[in-house]
């Protein structure tokens, strides 16, 4: 039952029936949970899951939710709708292209590709009111966040333009009017839609267009959306339309969690909301203390504690972070993924904490756009793309040379560093000179020929290569792959994965800017990088466990078992108002916002702790540097303070560990000699004075000399030997010449216990570490609930050969595309276009025009064998319409999907075309490019079955019919199925999930496999 184990708030929130209501609960009160149990009780109502749309605030989060009601909805479907606003009017614009006046193949763009596009076109700008301060990239990027929050806030470049041209106004102002006004152009030249022109288009598109509105209404009957009070205001009016045509409406919202919506309006979308509420009063969450500090952030109550760390600096924040997570993890057994760091910025204090947790081997990850970026292994292909794009990049051409696969010694960069400073060279040209030094060794004088040669190679087909294919080759060039490969360790995989993202970055925007070489794409990716621009696609999931390091901002939606909130000095928390690009005039805003303000800023920090605070269920660690990198004084946040007054905790000091973790024996005698020195002088001053207490002073000074050669004798007993076998002998040889009351202190000293703990944890780490190496795939496989996600081609991979499936879902190592491949896209993409706007009513060239703008988008060229495939592609498509609108085909669905559950698994797919045959029957149509495959050769097929059984499941349908269309040589393939095909097809998913589950990847090369496989030249099991 959905209701199970639910509150009576929650219940009444499940089962309301008719209009919209609004769910107002604190963190973790079960707002999320209440919303999926009401999608799980409208469909046990009889509601069709697909009639249910559910919104949310950011793609991650939607995905969230959308595995947490997959794994919670049993019934068959096509397709969940859970998503953004922005996936929303994504869908609503493809699907509506006509009615919007859109391209059919508009493709929303990134901020990033934004950017890369005003850099690109700069000239075209004016920019004399604007200071670039000699970097052009952040004047733009600031450019790129001021239009993204006008259009937010439903303010159009022509509405800036007319409020601009007022005589009042500045130059600046006006210029900005031009800027918009030029980033609107440019993009609607490419057939672009930024994030902001997808809410935009589909407000006016909802709101103007009865015959839209209507469809949307029947399509989605119920409506759900999370994290209410962080929508912007468009994405507001989007969702009240909807509310307005859906049956139900459920918002669930915590105006104390509102830290996203513009100018800090936290409790604006709330209140607005005219509708009954449910108040969740109970934290299903956070235990007592931890909420009762976080209240303090909002409302001031007390009660309770929590940890409060003051370091020495922001070295001794993380180092004490790391251990404290080590000393759980070991002696606790808290899972790593168990556990997030906090900070303000993971690009500025997210690599101190890294290090820390690197140095006491704790698994973690970087989390976030910003720390994509960052990832070394990025890092390593950045720096090659930027050397090879920019001899002057000193810096890049230095990573490059100290990291494999070159790896030059320290002492030899130094020397050509000198080089190219003494004779003023560039880097490259120096490493030249430097192979005739010889003062170079030769293993050296080699290794810099190695990167000579290289960066040669790379040079040379800078503006020759296609960006994708270019960064695909650097990454096989620089071995940076190739190395890893058949590794299964978590973090190992995990850097594949972003190289291969890095690798689908380049394929995304070769797809945009088809004719771009690899040199702007090395400038763009630079530019990207810099900026510090969200880039939607640049990060991982199903990534490795480890304690995750990420910004209070990004945990928005998150929780874990312990928090550790860092940087929570007064100077950052709430620290200086960070003033926008410039900010919107009230006239231009649709809506009264509070004014921007000090007051408001720090409400919005505190806002934002608060929200770090409450990801924690059962530990809290709030933290401070109390010195900054520059030695200056810092105080604590006073929302900390206020936290630690509700609590009444105390400050808890925190000192630097100059030795790391595995040299505490030497951070004890560091620390030993110093009291026993302080002794020296204390003790010594007292000892001609007539004190009652000065002989034992003497004895504890004499005890801390003897611990003091406990632990010289320690650090130098044999190779081999734990602390735990040594001490008994040193402690014995060292309390022979003890007097009865110095043996008192020696025998009561807590060192021994700090001894014996610090081996314990060396070993638990060593064995940690052992344990880190042991292969496992677990985090990588594609998990739904107790079970996997699959799709037809996922099985047809794995039954083709176990290894490509690894290569090709675990590793997600991107395929490159071929031309055919992209070709065959492209096909599908035209015909679905074509029937969706009704095949039977359009002429021939209505289909060629289609192919025509897909064409241009696609990314095509201009060589011998792209042109053969135009020609081909018309050809095809000339004898496709004059057969469709000869024959009594009747398409009736499209690209339509499916979705049912196979014991624990999740199997979907997407089905062409469904034809009905004239005696009221149906048939499913899959397109092909490639070459016709003859009936006999596709008995063992198993895509068109497990379509079958996925349309008798989903849309119970029985099809009387199935064939392959090819569509290039116009010949239809009809294949056979008989009744006992559903066994067949269930036994093969599931033998095939369970030989995934148990990460079975055996390859099973053979001449027809390893012939059309993407993988072969990393694949040693094709060598012979
Ligand atoms: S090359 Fe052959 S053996 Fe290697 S992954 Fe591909 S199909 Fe399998």
């Amino acid at each position: 039952m959905p209701t199970d184990g639910l509150t009576p708030a929650q219940r009444q929130a499940v089962t309301h029936a008719g209009g919209p209501l609004l769910v107002l609960g604190g963190p973790g009160t079960g707002k999320t949970r209440t919303l999926i149990a009401r999608f799980q009780w409208l469909v046990e109502q009889g509601a069709p899951p697909e009639s249910v749309l559910a919104l949310t605030f950011s793609a991650p989060a939607a995905d969230g939710l959308r595995m947490r009601i997959e794994d919670a909805i049993d019934r068959p479907y096509e397709e969940l709708s859970v998503c953004t606003v922005h996936g929303l009017c994504a869908r609503l614009l493809r699907d509506e292209a006509a009615e919007a006046g859109l391209d059919p193949f508009a493709q929303p763009v990134t901020p990033a590709d934004r950017l890369a596009m005003l850099l690109e076109r700069i000239d075209e700008l004016t920019l004399r009111r604007h200071d670039l301060r000699g970097n052009p990239a952040a004047l733009l990027a600031g450019v790129i966040e001021r239009v993204d929050r006008l259009k937010e806030e439903l303010v159009t470049a022509e509405e800036y333009a007319a409020w601009a041209a007022e005589a009042s106004r500045s130059g600046q102002e006006r210029e900005f009017a031009g800027l918009y006004r030029a980033h609107d152009r440019m993009l609607a030249e490419r057939g672009a839609l930024d994030f902001g022109d997808l809410l935009l288009t589909g407000h006016r598109l909802l709101r103007d267009n009865a015959g839209v509105r209507a469809r949307a209404a029947e399509r989605y009957a119920h409506l759900l959306v999370d994290e209410y009070q962080d929508l912007n205001l468009a994405q507001v009016q989007i969702a009240a339309v909807l509310a307005r045509g859906s049956a139900t409406a459920v918002f669930a919202a915590d105006p104390e969690q509102s830290i996203l919506r513009f100018r800090g309006a936290a409790t604006k979308n709330v209140e607005a909301l005219a509708a009954p509420v449910v108040r969740l009063e109970r934290s299903l969450r956070c235990r007592r203390r931890i909420l009762d500090a976080a209240r303090a952030e909002v409302d001031g109550e007390a009660g309770g504690e929590v940890a409060f760390w003051r370091a020495t600096n922001e070295r001794a924040q993380a180092q004490a972070v790391a251990a404290d997570i080590e000393r759980r993890i070991v002696r606790e057994g808290l899972r790593p993924d168990e556990v997030a760091v906090l900070v303000r910025s993971v690009r500025n204090e997210g690599q101190e904490v890294a290090v820390a947790l690197e140095e006491r081997a704790v698994p973690f990850r970087l989390v976030g756009a910003a720390a994509f970026f960052q990832r070394a292994e990025i890092r390593d292909v950045l720096a090659w793309l930027r050397l090879l794009s920019d001899p002057g990049g000193a810096g890049a051409v230095v990573r490059a040379l100290a990291r494999p696969p070159v790896e030059l010694r320290s002492v030899d960069l130094a020397r050509c560093i000198q080089i190219s400073r003494r004779r003023k060279l560039d880097m490259v040209s120096a490493l030249v000179a430097a192979t005739e030094s010889p003062q170079l060794p030769p293993e050296s004088r080699e290794r810099i020929l190695h990167f000579l040669r290289r960066h040669k190679a790379g040079a040379g087909q800078l503006d020759t290569v296609r960006p994708d294919l270019f960064v695909q080759r650097l990454i096989e060039r620089l071995g940076l792959r190739r190395q890893q490969l058949f590794a299964a360790q978590a973090d190992v995989v995990e850097r594949l994965v972003n190289l291969a993202k890095l690798s689908e970055l380049a394929t995304q925007y070769v797809r945009r800017s088809p004719q771009a070489t690899a040199r702007e794409f090395a400038r763009y990716i630079a530019a990207v990088a810099e900026a510090g621009l969200r880039e939607e696609e640049a990060s991982v999931a199903g990534a490795a466990p480890g304690v995750q390091v990420m910004s209070m901002l990004t945990a928005k939606g998150r929780e874990f078992e312990a928090v550790y909130v860092l940087g929570l000095q007064s100077a950052r928390m709430p620290g200086a108002r960070r003033r926008t690009f410039e900010p919107i005039p009230d006239a231009l805003l649709h809506e009264e916002l509070p004014a921007e303000s000090r007051a408001a800023h720090v409400a919005e920090m505190r806002r934002l702790l608060h929200v770090a605070m409450t990801r924690a269920r059962a530990r809290l660690v709030l933290a401070y540097p109390e010195r900054s990198e520059a030695g200056a004084i810092m105080q604590p946040s006073p929302f900390v303070e206020e936290a630690r007054a509700a609590v009444g905790g105390t400050w808890e000091q925190r000192e630097e560990e100059l030795f790391g973790p595995a040299e505490s024996l030497h951070a004890a005698a560091r620390a030993l000699r110093g009291e026993v020195l302080d002794a020296v002088s204390a003790v010594g001053g007292r000892l001609g004075e007539l004190r009652l207490d000065t002989d034992l002073d003497v004895s504890h000074a004499i005890v801390r000399y003897l611990e003091l050669l406990k632990l010289g004798a320690l650090i130098q007993r044999p190779a081999g030997q734990s602390v735990e076998e040594t001490l008994p002998a040193i402690n014995a040889r060292l309390g022979q010449g003890l007097s009865a009351e110095q043996r008192e202190v020696f025998e009561t000293s807590t060192l021994d216990d700090f001894l014996l703990g610090a081996d314990a944890d060396d070993r638990r780490r060593t064995s940690g570490l052992a344990a880190r190496s042991e292969p496992s795939l677990e985090a990588f496989l594609p998990r739904r609930g107790a079970g996997l996600v699959l799709s037809a081609s996922d099985v047809e991979t794995y039954l083709t050969c176990p290894l490509k499936y690894k290569f090709a879902r675990v590793f997600r190592i991107p395929q490159e595309p071929t031309v055919n491949q992209r070709f065959g896209i492209l096909v599908h993409q035209v015909l679905e276009r074509y029937h969706a706007v009704g095949g039977e009513s359009k002429t021939l060239a209505e289909l060629l025009g289609l192919l025509e703008a897909g064409w241009r988008r696609g990314g095509f060229g201009d060589s011998d064998e792209e042109r053969q495939l135009r020609a081909k592609a018309i050809e095809a498509l000339t004898r496709y319409h004059e057969r469709f609108q000869s024959e009594p085909a009747d398409p009736v669905w499209l690209e339509r999907a499916f979705a049912f559950k196979l014991g624990d698994h999740l199997v979907r797919g997407r089905v062409d075309r469904v034809d009905r045959l004239p005696d009221g029957g149906f048939e499913l149509i899959d397109y092909k490019t490639g070459r016709p495959k003859s009936a006999a050769q596709l008995k063992s097929d198993v895509q068109l079955s497990l379509y079958a059984v996925g349309a008798r499941e989903a849309w119970q349908l029985d099809a009387a019919q199935q064939a392959y269309y090819y569509v290039l040589d116009d010949a239809k393939v009809p294949v056979e199925r008989s009744a006992e095909d559903r066994d067949w097809v269930t036994d093969t998913v599931l033998e095939v999930a369970d030989g995934i589950m148990s990460q079975g990847f055996e390859p099973t090369p053979s001449y027809a496999a390893c012939s059309v496989c993407d993988y072969r030249i990393v694949c040693p099991a094709a060598e012979r």
